[in-house]
């Protein structure tokens, strides 16, 4: 099953199952808005079921289905349907804390989970890691970092290893200063050099709170400390990852900045299948670069670091606040810099209020999302 499957996420990954139909069923797909081309995925792939999100398009989801053998579900609850049918493999791939349940669904069903919504291990690592140990059923990264970190570590042991790095691009502004920073457009922010992704991960790499999130994903994939996790500016987003070693030794993943290939390498059990992909040519790339961050030209990495070192209840307030934050950018109502002012005012009155001190629980971090998110709007309005 796909969750999400009509974003960049989900149609890569069917693009993987087109060419290799007889050796997958597809049991369900999931979307949102863009119903048409749910239903022409749905009937392409010859799913047993479909949800939308939105619970105003059920009639004209089911109109279009009609005819074909597919089960129609809507709303929150059709989603959750769809992501507990029993399968082998799950694609968690819808944008923001709205994959929490679906993803946690999935894992409670007893499918191996491929990660690319982030958000969830970011707001309750803990937790999906606990159902997934408890239904022992795998928590695949698919994040291009995590995916390159999974590849350099395998077959080492972990007390072997002092450090990861992750890159980053730099997103849209890499070479803006910080004052040109706070006058960018969203339009400015919705495109990305080097990877064709979602307009909101697209506007995160920019801003850096993409790394921020990938930071705190990593201390939950791989049991990392604050200290452990070295993030820095590679704008030929050809090194995803580098697992540094005691001995001095350092295992660097290179691969094309098409997220076609951690999915595949998430979908066939880590076995290294022929893909159609750009072939990296090292003789015409040339020279890579990598650079220092700028904390103070993006405080969102320096915000991540402080998530990481206080844990609990903290990832989900800070990627909550993230996303009001951003929908209020995309929207005009909040300059580029200002979303980082507004996370950390919410972060902090959070704080003040001792809202983080509670036990990280399901109940707690849904609750905990609305909080942040209405604290946040306030910060919005007087920023
Ligand atoms: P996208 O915006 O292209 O697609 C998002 C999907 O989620 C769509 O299918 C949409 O219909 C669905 N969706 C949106 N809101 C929903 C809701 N409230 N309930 C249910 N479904 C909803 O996003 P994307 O770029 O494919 O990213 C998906 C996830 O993967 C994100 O968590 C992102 O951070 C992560 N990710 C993406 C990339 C990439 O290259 N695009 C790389 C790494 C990680
Ligand atoms: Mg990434």
């Amino acid at each position: 099953s796909i969750l999400g499957a009509t974003g960049s996420i989900g149609q890569n990954t069917l693009s993987l199952i087109s060419s290799k139909k007889d050796d997958f069923k597809v049991v369900g797909l999931t979307g949102a808005d863009n119903i048409e081309l749910l239903a022409r995925s749905a009937v392409d792939f010859e799913a047993d079921m479909v949800a939308t999100a939105d619970e105003s398009k059920f009639l004209d989801l089911k109109d279009l289905l009609s005819g074909h053998n597919v089960e129609v579900c809507a709303g929150l609850s059709g989603i959750l349907e769809v992501a507990s049918q029993q399968t082998d493999w799950v694609m968690s791939a819808i944008v923001g804390s709205a994959g929490l349940l679906p993803g946690l669904s999935a894992l409670e069903a007893g499918a191996n989970v491929a990660l690319a919504n982030k958000e969830s291990m970011v707001a309750a690592g803990p937790i999906m890691k606990r159902i997934s140990e408890i239904n022992d059923v795998r928590l695949i990264p698919v994040d291009s970092e995590h995916s390159a970190i999974a590849q350099v570590i395998r077959g080492e042991e972990r007390e072997s290893l002092s450090k990861i790095i992750i890159t980053a691009s730099g997103g849209a502004f890499r070479n803006f200063s910080k004052s040109e920073l706070v006058s960018v457009t969203p339009d400015q922010a919705s495109t990305h050099p080097n990877w064709a992704m979602g307009q909101r991960i697209t506007i995160d790499s920019a801003s850096l709170f993409n790394k921020a999130l990938e930071i705190i994903e990593a201390k939950e994939f791989f049991n990392l400390s604050a200290s452990e996790i070295e993030v820095v500016i590679h704008p030929e987003s050809l090194v995803h990852a580098i697992a540094c070693f005691q001995d001095g030794g350092m295992k660097a993943h290179l691969g094309p900045a098409d997220m076609r290939h951690a999915i595949a390498y998430a979908l066939h059990e880590e076995k290294r299948l022929k893909l159609s992909l750009d072939e990296i040519n090292l003789a015409d790339v040339g020279t890579l670069h990598f650079d220092k961050p700028d904390l103070d030209k993006y405080p969102s990495l320096k915000l991540g670091y402080e998530v990481i070192e206080q844990g609990g209840l903290a990832g989900a307030a800070f990627n909550a606040a993230k996303e009001e934050a951003l929908d209020n950018f995309i929207n005009y109502k909040l300059s580029f810099t200002g979303m980082a002012d507004v996370v950390r005012a919410t972060l902090d009155e959070l704080n003040s209020r001792n809202e983080l001190k509670n036990e990280l629980v399901i109940e707690t971090i849904m609750e905990l999302d609305l909080l942040a998110r209405s604290i946040a709007k306030k910060y919005v309005e007087k920023i």
